[in-house]
């Protein structure tokens, strides 16, 4: 079995800088763009009641983009309960049954581009290009994982004592809860519910709080693509609450979260308390993220990978470069070259084409960004500055850069457009990776050298999820780079890579005497 599944294609995107497809598109997302969505909670297909709440644009506060109705957390009893008397019925439907919903909920996905950008846009305060790379790695997730569950969640004979038939084969654990961030609302909210349901599971879906309406969107679609209404249930709203309630339930049987180390680390002292049978936890939590750059690197596209790496999303991807480590014999050409190119930034608007950087997604965020901006601003070590955010009713944030003395100055990860740069010497190059290491985190890693041998070296020495050598250090590509870390960056999943679907799995063996 060729477990990497040869022959199967990624999505494909459109180019904005192509004005037969730009245009036609651009007509349409103006369109999209006036809609309004709602979203509540739903258990057995049912509409319930909650805590009204309007939905407000990152962008421009005064823009309403919907309204959600917050489930209580008494809700999720009658969830769990429901979605415990339906698993028997979908873990024994067909894996081909199973799949085929997926591949239909891709076509319904693209189907729906043009809407998805809008939400995406609009609730998530993405930019065009960010929200339709979303609405592609959505696609591609349930692609992946409808062939990969086909390929391999398969029962299989293994060879034993002839006179025995021994054999292996998957189902689903049971009840799944996965708990999704606003970072990537449909990308992550799908990935984690499609690789729950395929492998055999039902699913309580909890979408970040900030991002309800466009995993309501994606639920419809699911639904339209076949799914079982009885399958999946849809609770909205405050994280805390729903997490303590989902964590507390005996019917739980595993949990895929994406988000903060510290919300990882609250959950799991919760599922380690709770009675009852034992939890998984699937965690994909942030990072500190360097960018090693030698001095046979080439500054132009160092420069241009660093900025991308730090300042896409606004800087809110957990693969994002947040500290950039330069050799002291190109860190003057780079730094002056990164100065030119980040005050070229534009920060505005995210449905404009020619915006670089959107906002921040709340003032919470903002607030917390801030306050270490300050500090740094404080204490003289301002290197660099994009053009001045608009003056916009919305969170926005202009990219910064500070040069600091190391990784260890940071006690936290600043999630957001702020890049940290580090001089080095050539000889301290084992201390600065050892002091990645001594970070905690293990995700992304970006290594500019044009000596393979250097990178080789830091491979070993390190311990990330994603290497990136000589290119930007974002967006993995479902099928391509499995994404996912370890230490204080999750515990270990690699999300679009061929074991992934395993986690998502109880393994059985049966030996029958004939
Ligand atoms: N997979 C994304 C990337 O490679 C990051 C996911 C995240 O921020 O959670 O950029």
């Amino acid at each position: 079995v060729d477990i990497h599944g040869a022959g199967r294609k990624n999505s494909r995107g459109i180019n904005l800088n192509v004005r037969s497809q730009w245009e036609p598109f651009e007509r349409a997302l103006r369109v999209q763009l006036e809609h309004r969505w709602q979203a509540a909670p739903l258990v057995d297909g049912q509409v319930l009641a909650g805590e009204v709440h309007e939905v407000r644009s990152p962008q421009d506060l005064d823009r309403v983009v919907g309204t959600v109705w917050f489930a209580g957390a008494e809700l999720v009893d009658r969830a769990m309960a429901r979605l415990a008397a339906a698993w028997p019925r979908w873990n024994a439907t067909p894996m081909e049954r199973r799949a085929a919903i997926f591949g239909r909920l891709a076509d319904l996905l693209e189907e729906h581009r043009t809407e998805l950008v809008a939400l995406c846009i609009l609730e998530a305060g993405k930019t065009i290009q960010d929200s339709l790379d979303e609405v592609r790695e959505a696609v591609d997730f349930c692609r992946y994982y409808a062939q990969q569950a086909r390929l391999t969640l398969k029962r299989t004979e293994l060879r034993g004592p002839t006179g025995e038939r021994n054999e292996l084969f998957y189902e689903g654990r049971g009840l799944f809860v996965c708990i999704s961030p606003w970072n990537f609302p449909l990308a992550i909210y799908l990935g984690q519910i499609v690789a729950a349901l395929v492998a055999g599971n039902c699913v309580l879906a909890k979408p970040a709080e900030q991002t309800s309406l466009i995993a309501a969107r994606a639920l419809e679609l699911l639904f339209a693509a076949g799914l079982p209404k009885e399958a999946i249930a849809f609770l909205p709203g405050d994280g805390p609450a729903l997490g303590a309630a989902c964590c507390a339930d005996p019917h739980l049987a595993g949990v895929c979260f994406t988000g903060s180390t510290e919300t990882a680390r609250l959950i799991n002292r919760r599922l380690a308390w709770r009675d009852g049978p034992l939890v998984t936890l699937i965690a994909e939590t942030g990072g500190q993220n360097v960018m090693i750059v030698d001095s046979t690197a080439l500054p132009e596209q160092v420069v241009k990978d660093a900025l991308h790496s730090a300042f896409t999303s606004a800087g809110q991807r957990c693969s994002a470069l947040r500290v950039l480590y330069l050799q002291n014999e190109i860190a003057g050409p780079v730094i002056e070259l990164l100065r030119g190119a980040m005050a070229e930034l534009r920060v505005g608007l995210p449905q404009r084409r020619d915006t670089d950087v959107g906002p921040l997604i709340d003032t919470q965020a903002r607030q917390a960004l801030l306050e270490h901006v300050d500090l740094l601003k404080g204490e003289e070590r301002l290197l660099a500055e994009a053009g001045l955010a608009p003056a916009l009713n919305g969170h926005f944030l202009a990219p910064l850069a500070f040069e600091i003395g190391g990784i260890g100055e940071l006690r936290k990860e600043h999630f957001g457009p702020i890049l940290h740069v580090v001089r080095y010497a050539a000889e301290d190059l084992e201390q600065v990776v050892a002091a990645i290491n001594a970070s905690g985190y293990g995700l992304t890693l970006g290594v500019h050298s044009r000596n393979e041998a250097t990178a080789r070296r830091i491979e070993a020495l390190t311990r990330v999820g994603n290497l990136y050598v000589n290119r930007n250090q974002i967006g993995a590509v479902v099928g391509v780079q499995p994404f996912g870390g370890c230490g204080l960056s999750g515990t270990g999943p690699k999300a679009g890579g061929p074991n992934y679907l395993l986690r998502f799995v109880h393994e059985r063996s049966t030996a029958i005497n004939t």
